[in-house]
């Protein structure tokens, strides 16, 4: 038997739960398909309202969503049914799943509940924070950092320091990052891209999925795999040359610098034909 994958989207189709309102738009993941075996960075662009939140949704198990067919597999396991915490547990980090804001948690604090969940391991604080001083210099964080209230207060980047620091010790075997709705500025989207780079120089193995609308964040990281999503499927997969070909389109179009079109998205795909 061949090595199986270590994550697969099989045909997902969504909708929103509940969906007994008329007006309700019924299903928006169509059939999405996605595989990734270990190492590999995959990134998902597409158009404003081609899908992109609700998969990530759909990926953390949100209860906003309902998977109406299709799978998701993690490590050989259907994990469809599986809630958030137990996907963590498993292995899964999903960037996206933390609290805006937790008053009176600090940064370390949290970090010891979230390690305790996924591993089961109860670091006393002092241990942890020995173990988050190496990877607080490889980010270019201040010490001061870990003992800082969750998210209160912070910048754009320093929440994703914050979330790429969770990243780092809870050492997943595969992560999804949603990067469409963080509204990330050019220094944050370089803590993205390095945060990943870091983690991923300790984890080789690790499987990286990456939904964003953000060029410059590939052209940071260089994802071995670019997928298109339109109308809530991946219509066209390729390497970095699909995100180049969006970057020349959009050069040419002079539109602005951290986004990518959707015409710019349409455009490719009518070439392709
Ligand atoms: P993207 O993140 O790619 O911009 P979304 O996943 O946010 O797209 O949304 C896809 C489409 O589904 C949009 O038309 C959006 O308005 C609609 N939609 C998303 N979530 C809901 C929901 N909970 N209820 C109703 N419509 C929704
Ligand atoms: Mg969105």
């Amino acid at each position: 038997m061949s090595e199986s994958p270590l994550f697969v989207v099989d045909g997902l189709h969504a909708r929103p739960a509940a969906d007994d309102d008329a007006a309700a738009p019924g299903e928006i993941l169509k059939g999405l398909d996605l595989t990734v075996n270990a190492g590999e960075v995959h990134a998902i662009m597409g158009p404003n309202g081609c899908g992109k939140s609700t998969l990530a949704s759909c990926l953390l198990a949100s209860p906003e969503y309902e998977v109406t067919a299709g799978r998701i597999v993690f490590k050989g396991d259907d994990i469809t049914d599986w809630p958030t915490d137990v996907r963590a547990k498993s292995g899964l980090f999903l960037g996206f799943q933390y609290p805006q804001e937790i008053a009176g948690v600090s940064v370390i604090q949290f970090l010891r509940q979230a390690l305790s969940a996924r591993k089961g391991i109860d670091l006393s604080v002092l241990e942890l924070r020995l173990a988050t001083m190496d990877w607080m210099k490889r980010l270019g964080m201040d010490s001061s950092f870990v003992d800082r209230y969750l998210n209160e207060g912070f910048s754009g980047g320093e929440k994703k320091r914050n979330e790429i620091m969770q990243m780092a010790i809870l050492e997943p075997d595969m992560a999804i990052l949603d990067e469409t709705d963080s509204g990330l500025d050019i220094d944050a989207l370089r803590i993205v891209a390095k945060g990943i780079r870091e983690v991923r120089a300790d984890r080789p193995e690790m499987g990286v999925v990456l939904i964003t609308h953000y060029q410059r964040l590939l052209d940071e990281l260089a994802p071995d795999h670019v997928h298109v999503m339109v109308d809530g499927r991946i219509v066209a997969s390729g390497g970095m040359e699909i995100a180049e070909k969006l970057e020349t389109s959009r050069s040419e179009e002079h539109t602005s610098e951290l986004q990518s079109p959707c015409n710019l998205v349409c455009r490719l795909l009518l070439e392709k034909k």
